[in-house]
């Protein structure tokens, strides 16, 4: 009985290829016809060389369909990890599937062994993720791919809006709408990370509305009524500009940013605020007319002021003064004054232009100087944030600070020469009557107070008692 390794070794595969062609026509079962230790013989001999030119390998099977092979299950078991981890990582979440895999073993030739890559497997996988969508007022807004952060986005939102600080005590902050999350499990690409969740609130929905032009309406009216700026109105009507006329009856898009989300806020915050000090004027023989001489300089005091407010969206909506503790008294201002003049309601001169006033407010003009519909409008009105500091146009002396009716919050400055400058609808007045303030000088904020729809600066410039155009001043 020859055994394998008797066989010389260069004959080792001739005898084996003429044995497995022969061995296709002889019985297994025939003992009798060739001897079970040859039948064993052959198969060892073909079983080593099938093991030394081949490899195991295994087929990921993504819903029934062979992708590639890889080296063992273990490593394919790996790559999809790993895949499922890189997928979600962009939204801080481990991504799922719903893919049947499954893994078939074979042998193959060495030669044909291509392993399949990461990138190639992660294409024909589909993701899942278990995330939480967020409705207001029932309106699917978006999936928040981590469910576990749903809460703590709309905590975070809350926090944005009411502005907490050491100046700002937050007592309640709420939703105006109905917000909920509920769970759900959608496509990865549907999904958004909590960076992009807390972006998209804060930042609002572009919302277009159609607006109907009323009788005497203008491009500055209609943004006013609005609360947009006269520019954020022509850009929602492209080829429009301030030039093009209005018809009444037509209609135009208006289009505004809304919060999906309003948050309204109270609490109680605390301002540092000043004490304009006050002019005391007195008489003095010894001066001559019209002279005058300080007797004591002036200093602004200082006073903390506790304001219980409501925001809506981190802006305030309403406010009153719950308490006042002055920190530092002002001290009057002094002036004696040689013996006086005729004082008239409006100084009078032989000026007739006011060339030299500079801009109260380098914004742009939201209406002008004349007729507005059926009215006529006295000054420019300046664009402007409320709150915004204004300067004085010019130097001079305030003779009129505090509440004008319509004008809301106003200054009057007279600049002499029969010249003067009106500020309106501030929301505070940074001097007081009596005051010289120089050109340039910060002398209140912007406000909508008065007979106003919307925080601007109403600036006029009357000469001799009557408004002119202030463009035709403004340097
Ligand atoms: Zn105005």
């Amino acid at each position: 009985m020859k055994k394998v390794n008797d066989i010389p070794l260069k004959h080792y595969f001739e005898t084996i290829k003429a044995k497995i062609f022969t061995i296709k026509n002889i019985s297994w079962k025939s003992p009798r016809i060739i001897g079970g230790s040859i039948v064993l013989m052959l198969l060892m001999g073909s079983g080593l060389v099938y093991l030394n030119s081949t490899t195991s390998a295994v087929y990921i099977v993504v819903n029934g369909e062979k992708i590639g092979l890889v080296a063992n299950e273990a490593q394919a078991e790996e790559m999809i990890d790993q895949i499922l981890s890189e997928k979600g990582a962009p939204l801080g979440i481990e991504a799922k599937t719903h893919d049947g895999i499954t893994y078939s073993s074979v042998r193959i030739k060495n030669a044909d062994f291509r392993m399949l890559s990461k990138e190639n497997l992660a294409e024909d996988i589909s993701y899942y993720v278990d995330g939480v969508m967020l409705t207001v007022n029932k309106e699917p807004i978006f999936v928040l791919a981590k469910a576990e952060d749903g809460d703590k986005l709309l905590n975070d939102l809350k926090e944005y809006y009411a502005q907490p600080s050491d100046k700002n005590l937050v007592s309640s902050v709420e939703f105006e709408d109905e917000v909920e999350t509920q769970p759900v499990e959608v496509p990865i690409e549907q999904a958004i990370s909590y960076e992009q969740a807390l972006e998209k609130l804060k930042q609002g929905n572009l919302q277009k509305v159609e607006y109907t032009i009323q009788e005497n309406d203008s491009w500055w009216l209609i943004a006013r009524k609005n609360d947009m700026m006269t520019k954020e109105v022509l850009a929602s009507n492209p080829g429009t500009n301030e030039d093009t006329i209005l018809k009444p009856g037509e209609k135009i898009v208006l289009e505004k940013v809304k919060p999906y989300i309003n948050v309204v806020s109270e609490g109680i915050r605390t301002e540092t605020e000043t004490i304009p000090f006050d002019v005391i004027t007195e008489q003095d023989s010894s001066l001559s007319s019209g002279q005058t001489k300080v007797k004591q300089p002036g200093s602004d005091g200082q006073k903390e002021v506790q304001y219980a407010y409501v925001q809506k969206n981190g802006k305030i909506v309403s406010q009153t003064v719950k308490d006042e503790k002055v920190l530092k008294e002002a001290v009057s201002q002094v002036i004696k004054k040689g013996p006086q003049r005729v004082t008239v309601a409006y100084s009078r001169g032989s000026g007739s232009t006011a060339s030299g006033l500079s801009w109260p407010l380098r914004r742009g003009i939201t209406s002008y100087y004349g007729y507005r519909g059926s009215d006529f409008h006295t000054g420019i009105d300046i664009d402007g944030d409320q709150g915004e500091p204004y300067v004085a146009a010019g130097a001079g002396k305030v003779v009129s600070a505090g509440w004008a009716g319509n004008y809301g919050r106003t200054i009057v400055i007279d600049h002499g020469n029969g010249v003067m400058t009106r500020y309106a609808h501030s929301t505070k007045l940074l001097v007081s009557v009596g005051e010289s303030v120089s050109k340039g000088q910060r002398i209140g904020l912007v406000g909508s107070t008065g007979r106003s729809t919307g925080s601007h600066l109403h600036f006029e410039v009357i000469i001799n008692g009557s408004t002119v155009n202030p463009l035709k001043s403004l340097r």
